[in-house]
């Protein structure tokens, strides 16, 4: 799948459209999501053009794997949430329902975040 630039994501990184920022460095930017299911869920994207973790983990760079991965860890100490806890969460593709096309980790922390995915109805 190629990159499509005209993604929510490239355009909140291009400043066409607003966003809640938490965070910002060379490598990431990181801001609250639209729609929250947990009380800190916060959005970590790399700044480059890379659909997925599946592009990401296959065509990043050493710097750009490394400053990402920092970035995340960093949002999550800065947010108050690594001493209770909290998940961090990358889907890719159909099967995860991946809605955005563009790379992104999920923060969710501030309440029992309950088993790690919903079993299937059967
Ligand atoms: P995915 O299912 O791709 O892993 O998650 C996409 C996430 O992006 C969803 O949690 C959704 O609420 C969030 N999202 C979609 N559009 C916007 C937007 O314009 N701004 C922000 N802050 N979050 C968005």
């Amino acid at each position: 799948m190629s990159y499509d630039d005209q993604n929510v994501f490239a355009k909140i990184l291009r400043g066409e459209i607003p966003c809640d920022k938490v965070h910002e460095d060379d490598w990431a930017l990181a801001f609250k999501d639209i729609s929250p299911q947990a009380p800190i869920h916060i959005l970590v994207i790399p700044k480059g053009p890379y659909v997925s973790m599946d592009d990401f983990s296959a065509n990043a760079s050493e710097a750009e794997v490394a400053g990402f991965f920092r970035a995340v860890g960093r949002v999550a100490r800065d947010a108050g949430a690594a001493p209770d806890g909290y998940r961090f969460l990358a889907n890719h593709g159909d099967d995860a329902h991946q809605e955005v096309p563009h790379f992104h980790v999920h923060i969710f922390a501030g309440r029992d975040l309950g088993g790690m995915i919903r079993r299937p109805k059967n």
